[in-house]
């Protein structure tokens, strides 16, 4: 299946205005411009293509409904491929324990994710464009796939050429500024993160309620 290369915006817009409670859910495609008054969730409310009603969907959502547009958020908010999503999910099933915790935990220990998380790219989208070319290296050997999955203990660093181009001297201005989630660890000195421990629930603050993905994948 190919990517989606349409306005990004029009993605998070479709996802906010079917929002059950009627909450401004921010997918933040789009770096430091979600946070300012440009961000067209702020502008405009509404879906795409949806005019007249106030902000409001048009018709009932139904039990089905729900979960496709819980499992369709998520999916764009990693920015993953229908399949490799199911993928994602069938690999969480496997595991003894709550598969909708672990499939959050999965797409959360991606490497893309975690330079996002790191302050590292002002977007999932940038961090896996960074990743792909070739930027990070993980535990001293150079990772270009955007899905590989770190573990605990694992030591993600940025390329010594890398560090000298401009768009890591803006971003590592940002990560110095922001913390990162507690799961990971930024060392300020030497420019390197480590991979503490496999985060929580508590430690994603992804806006998804995973149990309706599992409903979605288990009709
Ligand atoms: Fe969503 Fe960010 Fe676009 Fe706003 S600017 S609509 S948060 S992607």
């Amino acid at each position: 299946m190919s990517r989606y290369n349409g306005p990004v915006c029009r993605l998070c817009r479709r996802e906010t205005a079917s929002s059950k409670t009627g909450e401004k859910i921010k997918l933040f495609l789009k770096g430091d411009r979600c946070l300012t008054r440009k961000c067209a969730v702020e502008r405009r409310g509404t879906a795409p293509g949806q005019k007249t009603t106030g902000g409001k969907m048009r018709t009932k959502v139904s039990e089905y409904g729900r979960q496709l547009r819980e499992k369709q958020k998520m999916r764009r908010y990693y920015g993953v491929h229908e399949t490799q999503f199911e993928n994602y999910f069938r690999e969480a099933a496997r595991v003894p324990g709550q598969t909708g915790k672990t499939f959050l935990q999965l797409l959360e220990r991606r490497l893309d994710n975690v330079v996002y998380r790191l302050n590292l790219a002002m977007s999932r989208s940038q961090a896996r464009q960074l990743v792909t070319h070739r930027h990070f290296r993980v535990n001293g050997k150079v990772v270009n796939v955007p899905s590989f999955i770190v573990r605990p203990g694992d030591v993600v660093t940025i390329g010594e050429r890398s560090m000298k181009s401009l768009v890591f001297e803006a971003n590592l201005e940002v990560a110095r500024n922001r913390r990162p989630p507690d799961w990971l660890e930024w060392n300020e000195s030497e420019n390197t993160a480590k991979v503490l421990q496999i985060p929580s629930r508590e430690h994603i603050d992804t806006p998804v309620d995973e149990q309706l993905i599992v409903e979605f994948y288990s009709r």
